[in-house]
């Protein structure tokens, strides 16, 4: 994946998506928590809803590791620990 596709964490926001300054603070109506974390949501004028979902996958990925998925379980279950 090419590195501009994801958002970096440690590389704070310039504005909105609609080119306006960052409110931290939701309007009347607006999401809060998406005003919180990205300082705008999809209900401002001009940012459409795919760009706060694309906004909120961004910052679920930035904390991923690049590692590839595994099946296996990060530690022995119970009844592993319990048995062998
Ligand atoms: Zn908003």
């Amino acid at each position: 994946m090419p590195e501009t596709e994801h958002a970096r964490a440690d590389t704070p926001p310039e504005g909105a998506p609609n080119g306006r300054p960052l409110e931290v603070k939701a309007p009347s109506g607006h999401s809060i928590v998406a005003h919180h974390v990205h300082g705008w949501c999809a209900k401002c004028p001009g940012i459409e809803l795919w760009e706060e979902l694309f906004a909120w996958r961004n910052r679920e990925r930035a904390g991923m590791t690049d590692a590839p998925a595994t099946d296996r379980a990060p530690a022995p279950s119970r009844e592993v620990e319990r048995h062998g």
